[in-house]
């Protein structure tokens, strides 16, 4: 009966992985051979289970409701984006009359400034579009609630 005891005082721990290796090993055995104290841990293990995964979806879902309600945030950002595509773009315009067709500069830095410039614009593109649709999708959740 004593080894009940000692037992049950340390099912907490064991399920919290806070145990040394020999009085985990003990609570193992002993769980294994008592019926009363094996469902004492199923209890606990059950509530342990069912609080750290409430914990974790509440987290998780304040963490993205807070990210969908900042609509400054949101609304700078897809100005910022916009404002960086738009300047983006007028400068390769501008370099497309002057500084691309022009005979001094070597032809591999014309490469590989248009490819920074490219690539750059696809990830702005890229970026901006997930923002939209982020966007209506959280429209669309708000209609629906
Ligand atoms: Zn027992």
């Amino acid at each position: 009966m004593k080894l009940c005891d000692k037992t049950q005082e340390l099912i907490s721990g064991y399920l919290d992985n806070e145990l040394t290796q020999q009085d985990s090993q003990m609570v193992r055995v002993h769980i294994e051979s008592c019926d009363n104290c094996k469902s004492i841990y199923q209890d606990l293990y059950a509530i342990k289970k069912a609080t750290s995964e409430l914990d974790y979806r509440t987290t998780e879902a304040e963490k993205i409701h807070k990210l969908l309600q900042e609509p400054t945030a949101k609304n700078f950002s897809v100005i910022g984006w916009t404002l960086l595509i738009i300047g983006l773009i007028g400068l390769m315009i501008f370099q497309a009359f002057t500084f691309f067709f022009s005979d001094e500069v070597p032809v591999i830095i014309k490469l590989l400034a248009f490819a920074i410039e490219a690539g750059a614009l696809a990830l702005f593109i890229s970026v901006l579009r997930q923002r939209l649709i982020a966007q209506k999708t959280d429209k669309y959740k708000k209609v629906q609630l």
